[in-house]
């Protein structure tokens, strides 16, 4: 029956007086029941460590708010279940849906689906549950208000509606009950001794109401306050405050203790000085206790290797150790990431939602795959994922991602049916590498593809009938089978992974659930996948049990409250981050609140949270702040760091600019020793076996790019392949057939043709609808070569017959050269229709006398004679497809090449050894296919309708000038080129001032040079 309040400052022996209360409380009657109220976790075990080292804790319950209600309301006898997150997020959104229908909701039906929406309604409720507001008095508050506002109580009160219909309550509403209950039985708690309140920093009015109810019944009430009865510091603003509260609400008895605080010299000295607005001494240091670090990231591993070197040294277990910080959302992946290297365990208040699980995002990934019309990407992703078994083996993945690419399948099924034809009837021999400007690789030409076609038909038949609509129960029965077909729960094998596949569970039955609440009613297929999405996004992720055993505690500033640790750090004291922007509610604005009776928004006593959070700290003390922006400039320290600087001299703050000069015992990784042993340039512990291997591999890393750095590319790290020139010698030897385009790759530069030729490796673009380079070369190479032949056999005028073949060849150019029209072939055709007459017209302009007589010459392909040239290291035999050989009357000949670009055609190219195609083609013309005397020969630049400059009958070089001459350039660069391919000289050298963008390097190559221009 009576209540007292016990305030004083941190770590005075508050709790240890609750404690001595108990004991005394037990010693009158061993079979007194105690409760104690604490408002979290970690308080809630040490105040049962500490009660078990006082003697024991028999006949005491140690819980949250909570748990009483809980309590009270089965003393009752009622028993009314707690609706889950999960379900109370499903009845918001149905609530919403309702409101909405109904014609009631004006200023939100823009938001009514958006996932925050629902987010924010959850926590506005909870606030007005929480301050006492009953659906009724708000309802009445915004009568005649704004529409934002009155809507809002509409949603409140039918949310209440609908929970009071299910039978069940929301957590914050348990509270109402219990109120209710102790108003109506006043012998509800009479059997409880002592109620201990102790860790909190206030109370809302719903609590306050609770436990004035339970002091009047119980025999005796203590709540503790940290903060000083009279006191005008900021810091004890916020104690003010709830005092005055609970002055008013319980008019408790007031106390204090006496005690010195029990803290470390520092955070003493800040505990009596910092923000006091009275004169302060200074504090002399010889540690340091504050740190500044260059990035957020450094000091989220600043902090954790300074907590691992106080375990490690002072044998600190981990679970006295706790970091706060007031931005947790930035802070938590990278003290994630600095824990992994680090090796410790460490333990969040705030959970990961389920929808950022691994296991869940690849289901919803998969889900929404008929929704976005199967995108190959997305689709592939989830083909490979190892989370299904979709009865394809890797092998068939990859083949499928093959055939993607061969049919340029960029989304949808159809163009997966269309594929499985077009692949089947292809007609083009994709083997052949005709030249650079048409080759396109068979990359389907080994798969089965029925067989492949058949297999992927399980896939399709997952989703064959998501058409029609259904209930949500259905759904929820569809995705179980389908999940259960591809053994999504036998493929579980972590931890976390069975965790949130537990956390899902609870998810599909909130859906089940609230179509019970609301009544069945069908969706499709898109509104069950947004709700499925909806119900995901409000349950958090399970911690692993492994990964809470002796683990760092880590919480927001705000929640650093009851809990004491040895070791506390406290991150991100800069300008904005700590003290935190307050910005107003746009849902329950200030004047609401005010009257309402809710926490204000603005003017929140930050600096309380500031003192909580420094005073848990029992020995150690570190606060960190990020001293550069991510833009690298100069980032201000918080009004705090400021505040508790000007309190310390000596050596209380350091600032770590590089690792240069650190020493090598502070580092909290092997990776981090081996890193600062290479920027000092020696590796103090390298006796030890396992970073002796490592230290090893560095200095061999450090040898290759100290190379790769190097002006001028040279040895075994630059291409340099002379150990394997016999075996090259053997792959390029006199039997080997060289085409035009791959000895041109190596004039370019010798590690493009290394990487491309040597290795196969290919550039991988994203698949794009439409003809890619190779396909228009081949187009407009196929419409020339029947112009021409049949111009020749039916001596009509080319251009007469250019529209007719042109028609003809598009008509099968999709099947025939394997692609995807996209939406603007139409427009496509006759441009490309107009560049050709344009070509064409230019072409027959310069014709003569010449005449067409031989189209797509092959040699050295299909059973023709190779061009042989014996040439000083040896024979060396060629092959190509020369694209048009014209006569004149006096019997010579000339050889044409088509190139859709216009790049690297003139005479330079040919002296520097960068084009050799045309003289190739006019010695394979006279001498290989016996064609005649060649006499000249160009490039015929399609798109800009006019011949190269690169004339074989006008070159020059000086040497020498004339057609011979480019024959005899042309030999000499084959023979240098093989010669250095035979001994393994691939040095990245690009001839050019830039690399081409073709280059399958280009991604990762360390010579790479930009500024290459597709023509
Ligand atoms: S990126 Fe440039 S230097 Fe590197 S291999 Fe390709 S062309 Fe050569």
């Amino acid at each position: 029956m009576t209540i007292e309040l016990l305030i004083a400052p941190a770590a005075t022996g508050k709790t240890a007086t609750c404690i001595d209360q108990i004991r005394a409380a037990q010693k009158e009657n061993p079979l007194a029941q105690v409760w104690v109220l604490v408002p979290n976790q970690q308080t809630a075990a040490q105040f049962r460590a500490r009660l078990a080292e006082s003697g024991g804790g028999m006949g005491v319950r140690i819980g949250f708010f909570h748990h009483f209600y809980q309590e009270i309301l089965e003393e009752n006898g009622r028993f009314v279940p707690v609706i889950s997150q999960a379900l109370s997020h499903r009845l918001i959104q149905e609530t919403v849906r309702e409101v909405s229908t109904s014609g009631d909701l004006t200023h939100y039906d823009a938001i009514k689906d958006k996932l925050g929406f629902f987010s924010v309604l959850k926590d506005s409720f909870a606030e007005l549950r929480s301050a006492l507001v009953s659906p009724e008095a708000f309802l009445d508050y915004t009568r005649g208000s704004t529409p934002a506002r009155h809507e809002l109580a509409i949603l409140y009160e039918r949310f209440l509606a609908h929970l009071g219909t299910l039978g069940w309550i929301d957590s914050e509403g348990q509270v109402w009950l219990a109120i209710e209950a102790l108003e109506n039985n006043s012998a509800t708690a009479s059997h409880v001794s002592l109620v201990v309140v102790d860790g909190f920093t206030a109370f809302t009015a719903a609590q306050r109401r609770f436990l004035k109810l339970l002091g009047q019944q119980a025999d005796e009430m203590i709540i503790t306050l940290t903060g000083e009865p009279e006191s005008a510091r900021m810091v004890h603003r916020r104690a003010q405050k709830v005092l005055q509260e609970l002055d008013a609400d319980l008019s408790p008895k007031i106390m204090t203790v006496n005690h010195p605080a029990l803290l470390g010299t520092p955070n003493l000295h800040m505990e009596k000085y910092v923000l006091n607005p009275e004169a302060v001494e200074e504090c002399e240091l010889q540690e340091p206790i504050m740190l500044e670090a260059r990035s957020q990231s450094e000091e989220a591993r600043e902090a954790l290797r300074w907590i691992k070197q106080l375990h490690v040294r002072q044998s600190i277990p981990l679970n006295r150790c706790a970091i706060y910080t007031a931005d947790l959302n930035t802070y938590q992946p990278l003290l994630r990431a600095a824990a992994d290297e680090f090796g410790l365990n460490l333990r969040f208040s705030q959970r990961d939602p389920l929808s950022e699980s691994p296991a869940i995002l690849s289901v919803l990934n998969l889900l929404t795959l008929p929704l976005e019309n199967y995108p190959t990407r997305t689709l592939l992703n989830a083909l490979h994922s190892p989370y299904f078994q979709f009865g394809l083996e890797n092998q068939d993945v990859e083949n499928l991602e093959k055939v993607c690419r061969q049919a340029i399948i960029v989304t949808g099924k159809d163009q997966w049916d269309a594929a499985w034809k077009m692949l089947a009837r292809k007609r083009q021999d994709y083997a052949e590498a005709l030249d650079e400007e048409r080759y396109r690789p068979d990359l389907t030409a080994n798969v089965d593809l029925l067989a492949l076609k058949q297999r992927l038909e399980r896939f399709w038949d997952l989703f064959a009938r998501i058409e029609s609509p259904r209930s949500q129960a259905r759904w929820v029965e569809w995705l179980e089978t389908l999940l259960s077909n591809m053994s999504f729960y036998d493929l579980i094998s972590t931890e976390r992974d069975r965790a949130a596949c537990s956390s899902l569970g609870e998810a599909l039955r909130a859906l089940v659930v609230s179509e019970k609440v609301v009544g069945e009613r069908e969706v499709d297929y898109g509104q069950f996948i947004t709700d499925l999405q909806s119900a995901l996004n409000s349950v958090n992720l399970e911690e692993p049990t492994e990964a809470r055993k002796n683990a760092v505690f880590i919480g927001k500033l705000v929640e650093a409250r009851g809990s004491r640790y040895q070791a506390v750090a406290l991150l991100g004291f800069s300008e904005g981050l700590f003290p935190i922007v307050e910005n107003p509610d746009p849902f329950l604005d200030e004047d609401l609140r005010k009257d309402l009776g809710l926490e204000p928004r603005l003017q929140r006593e930050q600096a309380s949270t500031f003192y909580q959070a420094f005073t848990r700290a029992n020995t150690h003390l570190l606060i960190t702040r990020p001293y550069l922006s991510e833009d690298g400039e100069a980032w201000e320290p918080s009004p705090y760091w400021q505040a508790a600087k000007a309190l310390f001299t000596g050596q209380a703050i350091i600032k770590i600019q590089s690792f240069e000069g650190r020493p090598q015992a502070e580092a909290a990784s092997p990776q981090e020793l081996l890193f600062w042993g290479v920027q000092q340039r020696q590796l103090i512990y390298a006796e030890y076996d396992e970073l002796q291997q490592r230290w090893q591999n560095l200095a061999n890393a450090h040898r290759i790019l100290d190379a790769r750095r190097a002006k001028h590319a040279e040895g075994v790290y630059e291409g340099d392949l002379f150990e394997q020139a016999s075996s090259l010698a053997q792959r390029y030897s006199a039997g080997h057939s060289w085409s035009a385009s791959r000895l041109e790759a190596y004039g370019n530069c010798p590690f493009l043709f290394f990487v491309n030729s040597a290795l196969n490796l290919e550039i991988s673009k994203p698949l794009e609808p439409g003809l890619d380079p190779a396909q228009v070369g081949s187009l407009y190479h196929r419409i020339l070569e029947l112009v021409y032949s049949e111009s020749m056999i039916n001596h009509t005028d080319p251009l007469e017959i250019l529209d007719s073949v042109a028609a003809r060849v598009f008509e099968s150019a999709p099947e025939m050269f394997g692609f995807r029209p996209s939406a603007l072939w139409e427009v496509e055709k006759s441009q490309r229709l107009e560049k050709l007459r344009k070509s064409l017209q230019a072409l027959e302009a310069e014709r003569g006398a010449w005449q067409p007589i031989a189209f797509e010459k092959k040699f050295g392909i299909q059973g023709t004679p190779h061009l042989e040239l014996k040439l000083s290291g040896g024979k060396i035999r060629l092959h190509g497809v020369i694209d048009r050989v014209d006569r004149n009357p006096n019997g010579e000949i000339r050889v044409i090449d088509y190139k859709t670009g216009s790049s690297h055609l003139g005479r330079p190219d040919l002296q520097k050894g960068l084009r050799l195609q045309l003289p190739i083609y006019g010695m394979a013309a006279q001498d290989a296919l016996q064609l005649g005397e060649v006499v000249d020969g160009f490039y015929w630049k399609i798109n800009d309708a006019c011949a190269s400059s690169l004339q074989l009958s006008n070159f020059e070089s000086e040497h020498g000038k004339g057609i011979e001459k480019a024959y005899q350039v042309t030999k000499d660069y084959i023979s240098k080129y093989v010669a250095r391919i035979q001994e393994g000289s691939f040095m990245p050298e690009p001839h050019n001032t830039v690399c081409p963008s073709y280059c399958p390097a280009s991604q990762w190559c360390w010579r790479y040079r930009a500024g290459y221009k597709n023509e």
